[in-house]
């Protein structure tokens, strides 16, 4: 088993690829993280990147295997840091949670982790300490899931540390989508990957790259993450070249997340990304006799950030995410 990582072992100018081994498995099998370490040749600042956090957000994967494919030693100051697959379990079961565990356990939630905890928490102390620490900036790569969908934006964490937050703010913003999500009341996360690292006087995001549906947009969702850690890499000054940004970013504050208090068929009457009023309809939900049993309205004005596309919903599914559009930057 690899331990204690030390990034010392890629040398100025080259790029290291290996597995670092996370635990031992029934048939004394090993799961290891896809690790690369490219050290450019001049000094300079070091960024995590990694990515399938959730196992069914392969997009985000597949981004963080495009950047490695394009990002030479020779082109880069600092040292990028990649974990194309952070959760090797779920991934290799298209599962969003580490199949295998006690229970339904959400990686991207368990930081720092725990050497002697279930495997989620193994999998996240392993990230954290033998990578995690080692980086100055953190980018995490996600995407929607197929049948719930949301827009491209960052989201930046809230910690007590003013200077961290605001410069998480800056990475979330320089990464270039068109929405960033600032703190929401109510939806603070304490143990998400990046709250934890930017407590840690480490800036961290989460780039939700945005819908991933297996069709011909499948290009430009892993381009978006492509593009935006090229941004932030010459934000930091790893790279030549400014960041290309867009005209305008909105920032998001209070959001509203809305379940299915009935079961049956969705109708949706608003379309991801649209613009509605408090109280307005949002969806209907038709029972097997065919009565309209739930008539769901947003609790509040904003954009749909994230939208159900399953034809069906059981009480309790996740529906809809509205954001509220605070100001521009
Ligand atoms: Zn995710």
């Amino acid at each position: 088993m690899t331990r204690g990582f030390d990034l010392s072992k890629a040398k100025r100018g080259e790029k290291l690829q290996l597995r670092l081994d996370a635990f031992e498995l029934a048939d004394g099998s090993t799961v290891s993280f896809p690790v690369t370490i490219i050290r450019g040749k001049k000094p300079g600042r070091t960024l995590y990147v990694g990515a399938s956090a959730h196992g069914d957000e392969a997009y985000a994967a597949k981004a963080a295997a495009q950047i490695l494919n394009e990002i030479q030693p020779d082109t880069i100051s600092g040292t990028l840091i990649c974990v194309t697959v952070e959760n090797p379990l779920a991934f290799n079961a298209r599962n969003r949670f580490t199949p295998l565990d006690d229970r339904d356990n959400n990686l991207s939630d368990a930081f720092p982790g725990k050497a002697s905890g279930d495997l989620t928490d193994r999998m996240a102390n392993v990230l954290h300490n033998q990578l995690l620490l080692k980086a100055e900036f953190v980018v995490a790569l996600h995407t929607s899931d197929p049948e719930y969908r949301c827009i491209g934006y960052t989201i930046v964490p809230s910690v007590s540390s003013q200077d961290s937050s605001r410069r998480a703010f800056e990475l979330g913003r320089i990464f270039g989508l068109d929405f960033i999500q600032g703190p929401a009341p109510g939806h603070s996360f304490p143990k998400s990957m990046t709250n934890v690292l930017t407590s840690f006087g480490k800036p961290a995001i989460i780039a939700e790259l945005g819908d991933s549906r297996y069709d011909s947009e499948e290009e430009e969702i892993s381009r978006k993450g492509v593009r935006g850690v090229f941004n932030v890499l010459k934000h930091l000054g790893m790279l030549e070249g400014e960041p290309e940004l867009p005209i305008s970013q909105s920032v998001l504050g209070e959001r509203a997340n809305l379940r299915a208090d009935r079961g049956g068929f969705p109708i949706m009457t608003v379309k991801l990304g649209q613009n509605v009023s408090k109280g307005e309809k949002v969806a209907t939900i038709l029972n097997t006799f065919g009565k309209v049993v739930q008539t769901i309205r947003t609790p509040m004005s904003g954009i749909v950030l994230g939208r159900c596309f399953r034809p069906i919903v059981h009480s309790g599914d996740r529906f809809m995410i509205i954001g509220k559009i605070e100001r521009r930057v």
